[in-house]
């Protein structure tokens, strides 16, 4: 046998290797991926041409990738029987840089900064090199399927720059890396259990089994010529080949051959969230780009799920190779809630974050899987409410985002919410075409008001006059809703309007009349109710004896008092207008006091009582209980030695 032939790496590949193995460290288990994926483009590509010549299959039909563990040798094999290669094919793969990517990988390897290096491998997988981040030596035995067993190849490198190739005599088809790892990832990557964590992780759907060898100590005891004395010094060690990927990639099914059974199964395990997922959505891209979507929309909010931190995104796969566990330009982050993947064969398994930013494909996939879970919120909502209410009481908030984020489906994703209302009895919801359908003819606005909770707005002063003509007002509740406000000023032609906005609605406003008397208390309740930019007569109030509105464009009290107790005590605040019922008794009975006696100190102190009692109505806190608790004890005191 002539001596191995000696050759160069190409340049650019000699940098490569250099920085595969000096700078990203960070991921490397992602090198098992690109082999694991390797091996199976090569049984997928056999079989593609066996298709034409079935020799080349030389009667071994039975496809597999190996994982071979060697502890004690500190070596890794992956062995195929796939296409294999031949001499000038394993020169020209393994020795050359064909791969376009490589370059930019350089590039932007170089201008990264030390911190940020370190992922820089998950996103370009480096392919077969990256196994030079846990081996120091690699050895690839190949034959090309339909060659004779003396035409197999012999190729080693340590990646230092050169390579050897000789002939090798290889019986059965295909390739066999054997990885001599280095000395600090011997112990990992030869531990069966890990290795198998591995490719549960990234390779778990790939449909050629892939199957690992471990070592079992010998069971003897139905070896009955076994000398017993020799077996306790040195059992003989059997070898046990376990199939590891679970094979099943479920998105690649048709449809109508899944049962609910292996959805909710499949969800759980994606998730661990045990509660039966709420919709599944399950279909195929069709058109120019083509991928399988399969999501989960939860029936509840999943334990542990963080409003603000979740990650969103489903997984990205490209031919059932997982390449990102959140890719977050599938789905708008309001729509972080959802669980599932995306398989892509159309993209490369080694795409950049920096590519998939600006991807056509994914761009399309994202504008049709968006449509897709709308969709199936919509009719999750119509035909089981009860289901619906589940999810939306959880993740509604989320949901609510959609209306800033989303522009182009804002209206959809409004129609989806959920709200408590006046009309409504308390533990329903309903939502805003439900209410457009319930409003009175020629009602053009919606009406909604905020507040901390249900409870204290349905007994709110501002709400009486609505009560009273019969128009419904949605009761506004959850901390996101002053943010989502903006997002929704008109829904299907209909304004949304503030119940406690400066001027009250044609549709609930009365008649007033300012007396002589109610008008000279008014001048004086604005001397001595500086906080407030106006004290005047209020066309809403029914029961109560005043209230505040918001001046239009203000805050509104309930996001002040959001900000405050997120510790913005230094937000502008700004001065509300408290509006007095000019038929309330006690407003009259004031305004008489201040008819006949201006002078007289009771009449400050009951007007500040008015203005405190309005902030308690609407929930504000009072800036001094002590000083209130004074007022009304005088004023018992008062009454009582009457
Ligand atoms: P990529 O897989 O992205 O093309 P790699 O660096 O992983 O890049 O591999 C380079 C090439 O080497 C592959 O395109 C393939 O032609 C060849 N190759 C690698 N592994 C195998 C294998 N197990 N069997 C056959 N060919 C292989």
């Amino acid at each position: 046998m002539s001596a191995p032939e000696k050759m160069e790496f190409r340049t650019e590949l000699k940098q490569l290797l250099h920085l595969i193995t000096h700078s990203l460290y960070s991921n490397k288990r992602v090198f098992l991926r690109e082999l694991v994926s390797n091996a199976s483009d090569a049984i997928h590509k056999l079989r593609f041409d066996s298709l034409d010549s079935e020799s080349l299959l030389e009667n071994d039909k039975d496809f597999k990738i190996h994982l071979i563990p060697d502890a004690k040798r500190g070596r890794l094999t992956i062995r195929d029987n796939g296409i294999g290669m031949s001499r000038a094919a394993i020169i020209e793969n393994l020795g050359t840089v064909a791969r376009s990517g490589t370059k930019a990988f350089l590039d932007k390897v170089k201008e990264a900064t030390a911190a940020n290096r370190p992922d820089l491998i998950g996103q370009f997988g480096v392919g077969f090199y990256s196994a030079y981040m846990v081996a120091d030596q690699l050895e690839v035995y190949s034959r090309q399927a339909g060659d004779p067993a003396d035409a197999g190849v012999r190729w080693v490198s340590d990646g230092q720059g050169e390579f050897t190739v000789e002939p090798a005599n290889r019986p059965s088809r295909g390739t066999e890396v054997i990885l001599h790892l280095k000395e600090e990832d011997k112990e990992e990557f030869t531990n069966a259990y890990t290795l198998e964590q591995i490719v549960k992780q990234f390779s778990d759907f790939i449909e050629i089994p892939v199957v690992l060898h471990t070592e079992k100590e010998k069971d003897e005891s139905d070896d009955e010529n076994a000398d017993k004395e020799q077996a306790k010094e040195e059992k003989p060690l059997e070898i046990e080949e376990r199939v590891i990927n679970s094979q099943k990639a479920l998105w690649l099914r048709p449809k109508n051959e899944i049962t609910p059974e292996e959805y909710n199964a499949f969800y759980t395990n994606l998730t661990g969230d045990t509660e039966p997922p709420a919709k599944v959505i399950h279909y195929a891209g069709e058109g120019s780009v083509e991928f399988k979507v399969l999501l989960f929309i939860p029936s509840k909010r999943p334990y542990g799920f963080d409003y603000g931190d979740a990650k969103g995104g489903p997984r990205l796969y490209v031919q059932r190779v997982l390449i990102m566990d959140h890719c977050e330009e599938l789905l708008p982050r309001y729509m972080r809630f959802v669980a599932g993947l995306v398989d892509c064969p159309d993209l490369p398994l080694n795409i950049s974050r920096e590519i998939l930013q600006h991807n056509k494909v994914l761009e399309t996939i994202r504008k049709d899987a968006t449509k897709e879970v709308l969709k199936a919120l919509r009719v999750l909502k119509e035909d089981d409410a009860e289901k619906y209410r589940s999810f939306f009481d959880g993740l509604g908030g989320v949901l609510k985002e959609g209306v800033r984020e989303d522009f182009a489906n804002r209206e959809q994703v409004a129609g989806l919410f959920l709200f408590p209302s006046l009309k409504t009895p308390a533990a329903d919801r309903i939502s805003l075409d439900q209410y457009i359908e319930a409003a009175p003819a020629g009602q053009e606005e919606i009406f909604f008001l905020t507040g901390d909770s249900d409870a204290l707005l349905r007994s709110s002063p501002i709400v009486e006059a609505y009560k009273a003509k019969e128009r419904d007002v949605l009761f506004l509740t959850e901390p996101v809703d002053e943010y989502m406000l903006p997002g929704i000023t008109m829904f299907k032609g209909k304004k949304l309007r503030s119940a406690d906005a400066e001027k009250a609605p044609d549709d609930v406003a009365e008649k007033t009349e300012t007396t002589g008397p109610v008008k000279g208390l008014l001048e004086l309740m604005k001397k001595w109710l500086p906080e407030v930019s106006d004290v005047r007569v209020s066309n809403r109030l029914v029961e109560s004896a005043c209230c505040l509105v918001t001046p239009s464009g203000a805050m509104s009290s309930h996001l002040e008092r959001m900000l405050e107790r997120m510790g913005h005590a230094d937000a502008p605040k700004s001065k509300r207008i408290l509006e007095v019922n000019s038929s309330h008794k006690a407003i009259n009975a004031l305004a008489e006091l201040a008819e006949k006696a201006p002078e007289d100190a009771r009449l400050a102190a009951y007007s500040q009582l008015l203005l405190e009692e309005a902030m308690l109505a609407e929930g504000t806190p009072l800036p001094e209980p002590a000083a209130h608790a004074q007022r009304i004890s005088d004023l018992i005191a008062r009454d009582a030695s009457r």
